[in-house]
């Protein structure tokens, strides 16, 4: 529970741009989540770093949402500060040669659109994955193109990033601890990122995402709302969590509203109004049955929010 004085500090801060009670279905892509104790969206870095200090001198959970494509908010909410970087300030786009500066909140569609109107190919490989790029650096997105897996750990140079102690560090590509679908920036806020890309020509890239997209049409289920992916892909080898899903018979299953899509048996869709509550429940009954089937147990890509 935040404190009045809190209260009163962080709308002194923001200059009553705060929100309270804020439902976080309306920032999900899967459409589900209780209220934000309190919503967020600075204006710049010098409101952000008072309302991080603020809340953390009274000891309330700081949260980062970018896109809200991987999350799984519980229906109680999250407690403390939530905090959305949308200003126009966290949305920045600076071309340097073949290196390109990309703000935190800039949508990975406009990443991919923006690149290919400066000539510069190599992250064709976001095409069709929702999210902003400080969510993409925190969860290392990526995806198959053509026959090889590419992600953000390819053509991320560096980040800038807001510590805990609320000092502002560079963190090259080695200190970011990317690894499959994940990177070691547990506290740190993402700022901006610096990715290496490579001339190319516009129509060469164009052709590419019309690629990308299509095969994501044709793979995926976007006829519902839904966080993506449910599970990493599970072994050394990375068997698709789709697959054992699918050889379960478990496409189809559900839970209230929540259902395992028939489409990509990966995915789980919210058919209406599912609860959190559906969803976990699910999933619960997905991991003991392919342990059961394959005796292999598939961890949560999506991020359960409060963890
Ligand atoms: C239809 C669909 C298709 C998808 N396809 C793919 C795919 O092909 N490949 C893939 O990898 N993913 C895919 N996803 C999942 C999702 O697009 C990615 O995980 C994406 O990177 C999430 O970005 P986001 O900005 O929405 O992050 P969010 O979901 O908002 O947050 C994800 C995590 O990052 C943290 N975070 C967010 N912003 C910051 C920040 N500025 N600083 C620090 N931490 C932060 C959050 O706290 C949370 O822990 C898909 C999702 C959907 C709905």
């Amino acid at each position: 529970m935040l404190t009045t004085s809190l209260h009163q500090e962080l709308k002194q801060i923001t200059q009553g741009r705060v929100k309270f009670d804020e439902p976080m279905r309306l920032h999900t892509s899967f459409r589900i989540g209780g209220p934000a104790e309190v919503w967020l969206e600075p204006q710049d870095l010098e409101e952000l770093k008072n309302a991080v200090a603020a809340a953390r001198a009274a000891n309330v959970p700081v949260t980062l949402i970018g896109g809200g494509a991987n999350l799984l908010v519980r229906d109680a909410g999250i407690p403390g500060l939530v905090i959305h970087l949308n200003a126009p300030a966290f949305r920045t786009w600076q071309v340097e040669g073949s290196q390109v500066l990309a703000g935190a909140g800039l949508g990975l569609d406009r990443v991919v659109a923006l690149s290919r109107d400066a000539a510069l190919g190599g992250c064709e490989f976001l095409s069709g994955v929702p999210g902003r790029v400080g969510g993409a650096v925190r969860m290392n997105a990526g995806t198959r193109e053509g026959d090889r897996w590419r992600a953000m750990s390819d053509i991320v140079q560096e980040i800038r990033v807001l510590k805990r102690d609320g000092a502002v560090v560079n963190l090259s590509a080695s200190e970011i601890g990317f690894g499959y679908r994940q990177s070691r920036i547990s506290d740190g806020i993402v700022l901006d990122a610096r990715l290496q890309l490579a001339p190319a020509a516009p129509e060469e890239i164009g052709r590419k995402i019309t690629d990308l997209m299509a095969y994501k049409r044709v793979t995926q289920d976007l006829s519902a709302p839904s966080a993506g992916c449910i599970f990493k892909n599970p072994g050394p080898d990375r068997q698709p969590a789709s697959r054992l899903i699918d050889r379960a018979g478990l496409k189809g299953m559900r839970v209230g509203d929540a259902c395992v899509s028939t489409r990509h048996a990966n995915f789980i869709i919210n058919q209406g109004s599912a609860k959190a509550a559906d969803v976990l429940a699910l999933i619960s009954a997905v991991q003991y049955k392919v342990l059961q089937e394959h005796g292999l147990f598939l961890e949560l890509e999506v991020q359960v929010l409060p963890a």
